[in-house]
C-alpha cells in the first residue's frame, strides 16, 4: 500500500495549525463519509480518518514530521490495513457514522420479505408411501389489484411526502465532539417510500395488499412421514414494496392404518396364523403396501418369529426405489371353538407325544408340558397364569392351554 502523505490527504499546509487541521477534517469527513451518497467513499474515508488520527496528536504528528510513515510504524504499529476500530478517540465520531441507523447503506431501506404462511395437511397412510400430489388453499396477501398496489384510491396518485421531499430519507444533524455530523435516517412521515396517500384505496384500506385465496398444487414426496415439514419456496405472502415473497410450509400430519403400523422406512404388520401352519409350514397370502403377496412360513414356526417382506417397506424420502422392509409379526392363534372330531384328533396327538393333559390330583399342573422333552418347560405356561397354578377349578381353558403350549415357543416370543 502505497501511502499518501497526510497533509496531502488533508489538504493543510505542514504548517497547519490544530484548528485547521480539525476543520480540514471536518469538512473532507462530511464529503467522503459512506453515508453520504453522492460523494460518499468508504477507502478515502478511512484513509481520511488515518492522518487525522496522527496529525491531531502532537506526539504522533511530530514523529510523522520527522521520519514520515516509518516514524509511526513502531510507534503505532502502521497505518496498512486501516482498522476503524482503532482509532479509539474518533469513536464517538465513527458510531455516529457507522452506528444504528445505516441499514441499506442509506437507500430507502423499507422493503420488506412477506411473511411465512404455515398450515397442516393430514395424509392416508399409503399416500405418504407412495407420495401424491395435493391441491391446497392458502390465503396470502398479494398486491392490491385494485390500485394496483400504490395503496391509493383510483384516480389519485400517492403524494411526495413533504417531511423529505420524496427522497424516503432525511437527514439529521448529530452533534459530535469535532462538530456537527449528518445522519441519514428512514423518513418517520412515509416510512421510507417517499410517497404518502391522501385517499387510501378502500378495498385494501391503502395497505396496497390484499389477502387473497390461491390454490396450490403440491406434490407430496413418496416416503413423507408423519411430523415431516414440506416447504414451498416463495409461496407465503408477497412482499411490501417489491420485497421478496415468504415461504410456505406444509405440516404433514399422517392416518394410522388398520393394519399397519410404520416405523420409519419399515412396516411391521401382525399376521395371526392357525397353528396347524405354524406347526407344518406352508406358504400364505397376506397384506402389504404393495397389495396382496405371498410369504412361506417354515415348520416349526413359533408365535413372535418375525418374517421380512423385502423391499415392501416404505421409500426413503427422495429416492423412491429404496424402499425399506415389511415385516411380519407372526401370532399363532390357538382355536377357542373345537369340533368333537377336532377334539380327538388333538387328543389323540397329545397321546402320541405322550402329553398328559391331566395332572396327577397333588402334582403341579405344569407336569403336563415336561411331556415337551425338557426338565423345565413349565415356564411358558406359568407366563400366562404364575399365581393361580394350583386351583384345578377351570378344567376346559386350561386343557386348550396345555394344547397350545405345544407350539409355544420355548424361549418366549419378544414381543406382541
Ligand atoms: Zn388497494
Ligand atoms: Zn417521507
Amino acid at each position: 500500500m502505497t501511502k499518501r502523505d497526510f497533509y496531502e490527504i488533508l489538504g493543510v499546509p505542514r504548517t497547519a495549525n490544530s484548528d485547521q487541521i480539525k476543520k480540514a477534517f471536518r469538512s473532507k469527513a462530511r464529503h467522503l463519509h459512506p453515508d453520504n451518497m453522492d460523494s460518499g467513499d468508504e477507502s478515502a474515508f478511512k484513509e481520511l480518518a488515518a492522518a487525522y488520527e496522527v496529525l491531531s496528536d502532537d506526539n504522533k504528528r511530530a514523529l510523522y514530521d520527522r521520519y514520515g510513515h516509518d516514524g509511526l510504524a513502531g510507534a503505532a504499529g502502521g497505518f496498512d490495513g486501516v482498522d476503524l476500530g482503532a482509532f479509539a478517540d474518533l469513536s464517538e465520531i465513527f458510531s455516529t457514522f457507522f452506528g444504528g441507523g445505516r441499514g441499506g447503506g442509506g437507500r430507502r431501506s423499507t422493503v420488506e420479505r412477506g411473511s411465512d404462511l404455515k398450515l397442516e395437511l393430514r395424509l392416508e397412510f399409503s399416500e405418504a408411501i407412495f407420495g401424491t400430489e395435493r391441491k391446497i388453499s392458502i390465503k396470502r396477501l398479494e398486491a392490491c389489484t385494485v390500485c394496483t398496489g400504490t395503496g391509493a384510491q383510483s384516480g389519485s396518485q400517492p403524494v411526495r411526502c413533504t417531511t423529505c421531499n420524496g427522497a424516503g430519507q432525511i437527514r439529521q444533524a448529530t452533534q459530535t465532539l469535532l462538530g456537527q455530523f449528518m445522519q441519514i435516517l428512514t423518513c418517520p412521515n412515509c416510512e421510507g417510500e417517499g410517497t404518502r396517500i391522501e385517499k387510501a384505496c378502500t378495498v385494501c384500506k391503502g395497505k396496497a395488499q390484499v389477502r387473497t385465496q390461491r390454490d396450490l398444487e403440491i406434490k407430496i414426496p413418496a416416503g413423507i412421514d408423519h411430523g415431516a415439514r414440506l416447504r414451498i419456496p416463495h409461496a407465503g405472502d408477497h412482499g411490501r414494496r417489491n420485497g421478496p415473497p415468504g415461504d410456505v410450509y406444509v405440516l404433514i400430519t399422517v392416518n394410522d392404518h388398520a393394519k399397519f403400523v410404520r416405523e420409519g422406512q419399515t412396516i411391521h404388520l401382525q399376521q395371526p396364523i392357525s397353528f396347524a401352519m405354524a406347526a407344518l409350514g406352508g406358504e400364505m397370502i397376506v397384506d402389504t403396501v404393495d397389495g396382496e403377496k405371498p410369504l412361506r412360513v417354515p415348520p416349526g414356526t413359533q408365535t413372535g418369529t418375525i418374517l421380512p417382506l423385502k423391499g415392501h417397506g416404505a421409500p426413503q424420502l427422495n429416492s423412491p426405489n429404496l424402499r425399506g422392509d415389511q415385516l411380519v409379526h407372526l401370532i399363532v392363534e390357538t382355536p377357542t371353538k373345537l369340533t368333537s372330531e377336532q377334539k380327538r384328533l388333538l387328543e389323540k396327538f397329545a397321546d402320541s407325544r405322550g402329553d398328559k393333559l391331566s395332572a396327577p390330583k397333588f402334582k403341579r399342573p405344569d407336569t403336563a408340558s415336561s411331556a415337551n422333552s425338557k426338565p423345565s418347560p413349565g415356564k411358558s405356561s406359568s407366563i400366562k397364569n404364575p399365581s393361580g397354578k394350583g386351583s384345578s377349578g377351570k378344567a376346559d381353558s386350561s386343557l386348550i392351554d396345555k394344547i397350545a403350549d405345544v407350539f409355544k415357543p420355548k424361549e418366549g416370543a419378544s414381543e406382541n
